[in-house]
């Protein structure tokens, strides 16, 4: 399985280091830094899986699901939020923004890349759990 995954995140290190676990399973990654960038990037290169931070200078994650959810050819794409947020409900929110899936801040880094493929590839549709 080779994917184009567009990660959308604002901290160096964070991209630094999902993009190395995401190449290393022959994955190709695009990034953005926030939130319009991300738009931007995701509907000029339409990438299989959204990697969404939700902390993010600008425009929230939860904004910028929304928005990606409103362009046709991004409504069936995977958007994964990648996130520290771990307050009662940002689950759902995230779920409710438009997000398929959920993967809480520090990530597993011997299961981070396989935990994407198995959320990418069972495309479970709005409101599913992940
Ligand atoms: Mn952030």
């Amino acid at each position: 399985m080779n994917l184009h995954i567009l990660l959308i995140e604002d901290n160096e290190q964070n991209r630094y280091l999902l993009s190395f676990l995401l190449q290393s399973r022959g994955h190709t990654v695009t990034q953005a830094i926030d939130g319009p960038g991300g738009l931007k990037q995701a509907m000029a290169t339409t990438p299989d899986v959204i990697l969404l931070d939700i902390q993010l200078p600008t425009m929230h994650g939860y904004d910028v699901a929304s928005a990606l959810r409103k362009v046709d050819a991004l409504a069936a794409t995977p958007i994964i939020a990648v996130t520290s947020y771990a307050m009662p409900g940002d689950r759902e929110k995230a779920l409710a923004a438009g997000c398929d899936g959920y993967i809480e801040k520090p990530i597993d880094p011997d299961t981070f890349a396989q935990d994407i493929e198995r959320l990418a590839s069972v495309r479970p549709g709005r409101g599913a759990p992940a």
